[in-house]
């Protein structure tokens, strides 16, 4: 694949850079980018609609709204469930499948009401259900199963004020499955049934013997923290048996990890769970819904070949596996096709959101000015460094540089430099000279590179692979990586990540994207991208008094919940879209939430604002006593200190860039 250094000669196009940042690899057709170079958004249902982004971000900027801003297209969200259900249909009609399919919600991808809301309301007319899988999960959904037949399916570790909470859902006549994951939630389920008249109905999950593919595949297989075990399972049946309350057992679940990454073990797992299904309908358990739990994966980048990222299977591919694995075993067994059921939830929610970061600035070693010539009284070595420079700047026509002339003087400037910074250190080279040297030297370093990526030899000299992570520019962006990005530095998921506008402009800097944070994890070190190098990304330089905005793709799935408040920048303000051909620009806002303020950041770690406003207020008064500063000026210190608390914890670009430096002190 070529690098965009390497496409250097050829004039830029919208098309290069749709595929620079992988862009149909990963956005499933709704972004591509304009023949404005803007990246925008076709979320459907009329898939003639395309919203630019770039235009919405402008719009929300003069709403005010603070950035970081999270973008939820919510149309997004109904066109996955409408795929998924749609997917499976097809599957059912192409394999002659004899029950339904429903899709469940997993609530724990994305809890925010408004995404279950949304997500229920696309599904109302595939019957859609939710999964919880804690005690606040389950409060949060059994108040919205408003249909009697919505299932309400309950992994997790259960107690028993949950437990019971589930048995009321049911008495007052509503499909609620708990899943039993461990042996023990069994005799505390029936023991909470008693003797009512009421079948309370349950499932359980099994404890496969294969295992699940890739990151997750602990989730399921014989070493797994979940399910029960075939031996558990007979000592259930021979419990329920006893007490006659075989009817109660009316799901098999099972749960292969999220992003499986091979189809076929899919098929193995549910082909497994398929032959316990048959073994508990011949003994008569009428077991009525198999689920399949979660799983389908999602491409971030189809590219790299790392598992957890490239998907290698379409979302109809997964439902014909599903619905094939189970009919096949079934027909074999001469037993009756189950209702089916998947928690698909990454696959539902991922598309539907993405992050809007502006950048900050770009820091990048110095360089010499181009009009830079050393003066008689100059040390030697930048003389030196400067002649290389020329030569290297300005090549003979008639014989280029060579690879190895080019390592040559690379091998010769990295010598200069060390007698520079030997020279330094014992005193013999002034502060100016030394600055004198590190610029040229950067400035030699850079030109070296570019003439050496123009040849594109292969293999690149080592040095120069180096060099190139050497020379990258930081681009300090407005968002934290913990908060917004958790499972970047967690589980080094990559997500893709481009510029939402300037798309008709070749990206010519090699940059790494660090983040607010004083730590140096706080930072994006592998990118979707067609470079073969992928620990950078290329960007446009940023223009003085222009904002240089990023979209970060792929965020609705787990980030916004598993977001972490280190160093205590907060949730960011969200902004709720939907298309309408009706208006000018195609979409229209349906709501905004603004990002948590520093005063209820500081309340989540117990420090409240009257306390530390009386603590201040002492510690001025101590200075307005002690006749350090007059009353006036202590009285206007205080009011700055109590009107940070109404604030964004991120930084206010648009009032006024706070003195940066770069980078954080690093922990
Ligand atoms: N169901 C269960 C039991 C889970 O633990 C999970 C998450 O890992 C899911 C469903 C959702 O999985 P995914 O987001 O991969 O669809």
């Amino acid at each position: 694949m070529d690098s965009p250094a390497s496409r250097t000669e050829a004039a830029w196009r919208i098309e290069d850079a749709e595929e620079l940042y992988r862009v149909q690899a990963w956005s499933d057709g709704f972004f591509f980018v304009n023949e404005a170079g803007h990246v925008a958004a076709r979320p459907g249902p009329d898939e003639s609609i395309a919203i630019d982004v770039a235009e919405i971000v402008a719009d929300v900027r003069a709403r005010g709204v603070e950035f970081p801003v999270l973008l939820r297209f919510q149309d997004i969200l109904q066109a996955r469930v409408r795929r998924l259900n749609e997917a499976f249909r097809s599957a059912r009609e192409r394999f002659e499948y004899g029950n339904e399919y429903r899709s469940i919600y997993p609530i724990k991808v994305n809890q925010l009401h408004e995404v279950v809301e949304e997500v229920l309301d696309a599904g109302r007319r595939y019957n859609l259900g939710l999964e919880c899988g804690s005690k606040a999960e389950l409060v949060a959904a059994l108040a919205h199963l408003e249909q009697d037949d919505t299932l309400l399916i309950c992994n997790g570790v259960k107690d028993n004020a949950m437990l019971s909470l589930m048995r009321a859902g049911q008495r007052l006549g509503k499909r609620i499955i708990p899943v039993v994951e461990k042996y023990g939630e069994f005799p505390q389920w029936m023991a909470l049934a008693g003797q009512a008249p009421q079948t309370p109905e349950f499932g359980v999950r099994v404890r496969l013997t294969t295992s699940g593919s890739g990151r997750w595949a602990e989730s399921g297989g014989d070493q797994s923290k979940f399910g029960i075990s075939i031996p558990e399972l007979v000592t259930l049946l021979e419990r329920l048996e006893a007490d006659g309350r075989r009817d109660a057992f009316v799901l098999l679940h099972c749960h292969l990890g999220s992003q499986i990454a091979d189809i076929s073990i899919l098929r193995d797992a549910l082909k497994e769970l398929t032959q316990v299904y048959a073994k508990l309908v011949r003994r008569g358990i009428p077991i009525r819904y198999i689920d399949v739990g979660g799983g389908l994966g999602v491409s971030y980048d189809a590219s790299d070949g790392q598992a957890d990222c490239a998907i290698p299977y379409s979302l109809q591919e997964y439902a014909n596996a599903v619905v094939s694995s189970v009919r096949e075993v079934c027909d074999e067994q001469q037993v009756p096709h189950p209702i089916l059921l998947s928690e698909s939830g990454r696959a539902i929610t991922a598309h539907h959101s993405m992050l809007i970061v502006e950048c900050q600035g770009a820091y990048r070693k110095d360089r010499i000015e181009p009009e830079f010539r050393p003066r008689t009284e100059d040390h030697a070595l930048v003389g030196k460094l400067h002649r290389i420079l020329q030569r290297i700047e300005k090549p003979n026509r008639q014989r280029p540089l060579k690879v190895s002339a080019l390592v040559e003087a690379y091998h010769e400037i990295r010598d200069i430099r060390r007698d520079a910074d030997a020279r330094f250190r014992i005193g013999y080279l002034p502060l100016e000279q030394q600055a004198l040297v590190e610029r040229l030297y950067w400035s030699t370093c850079d030109a070296l590179l570019r003439r050496m990526l123009a040849q594109d030899p292969d293999p690149m000299p080592p040095e120069f692979v180096e060099l190139e992570e050497d020379l990258v520019e930081h681009y300090l962006c407005n968002f934290s990586v913990f908060q917004s990005m958790l499972d970047h530095w967690a589980i080094d998921q990559v997500f893709p990540i481009m510029p939402i506008a300037r798309l008709d402009e070749r990206p010519d800097r090699r940059a790494v994207l660090v983040d607010l944070t004083c730590d140096s994890d706080g930072k994006v070190d592998r990118y979707v991208s067609a470079d073969t190098d992928k620990s950078f990304i290329s960007l446009h330089p940023v223009r003085e008094g222009e904002p240089y905005f990023l979209g970060m793709f792929l965020m609705g799935a787990y980030q916004d919940i598993l977001g972490d408040a280190h160093n205590l920048f907060g949730r960011v303000s969200e902004v709720h879209i939907y298309t309408d051909d009706a208006e000018p620009n195609g979409y229209w806002i349906e709501k905004i939430i603004p990002g948590i303020r520093v005063q209820e950041m500081l309340e989540h770690v117990q420090y409240f604002a009257p306390d530390l406003n009386r603590r201040m207020n002492a510690l001025v008064r101590a200075k307005i006593d002690a006749d350090a500063i007059r009353p006036k000026a202590g009285m206007a210190i205080l009011d700055e200190y109590t009107s940070a608390f109404k604030r964004s914890t991120y930084c206010d670009l648009q009032n006024g860039t706070p003195p940066a430096n770069g980078e954080g002190g690093g922990t």
